[in-house]
């Protein structure tokens, strides 16, 4: 999977499948997307291969609690990965890649400020705040995670 920012500087490529894919309604992301919610493909850092460009860590403030670096191109801006405290898993904006319909939401999280008009789907966990990720990811992405701390 690649993908990239509006001006074409910041190209990227994904190394294999996200560990998890978020579908996030809350305030800040609502904020900071402009839009009803953020797609963020969930993935090792380590897995983010920059294929050109230089993309800029920039520090968010949050309504509360951990803080949030986002990434973006430096010359257009379009922010492209965000990074919270666990510094080596990267969430990818899904909506830079270049076929977004290529991940689809696992789960639908902070439900409770989703906006009215949304409705989600049947059959994907959606939560009011936040999941345990023992319960929802995968084996395989759950074993991943568990590489990244060792
Ligand atoms: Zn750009
Ligand atoms: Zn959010």
């Amino acid at each position: 999977m690649t993908g990239g920012c509006s001006c074409g500087s910041v190209r990227y490529r994904l190394a294999s499948e996200p560990l998890f894919v978020h579908c996030c309604h809350c305030l800040n992301c609502q904020r900071q997307t402009g839009s009803a919610f953020v797609i963020n493909a969930l993935i090792e850092a380590d897995r983010v291969e920059i294929l050109s460009g230089d993309p800029q860590a920039v520090p968010l403030p949050r309504d509360a609690g951990e803080d949030q670096r986002v990434y973006r191109c430096p010359e257009c801006q379009i922010a492209v990965f965000s990074e919270y405290s666990r510094t080596s898993v990267w969430f990818v904006r899904a909506g830079t890649l270049d076929d977004p319909a290529s991940v689809e939401p696992d789960v639908h999280i902070f439900t409770r400020s989703k906006l009215p008009w949304v409705t989600l789907p049947d059959g994907v966990p959606a939560l009011e705040v936040f999941y345990d990720m023992k319960e929802l990811w995968p084996a395989a992405s759950l074993e991943r995670l568990e590489a990244l701390a060792r």
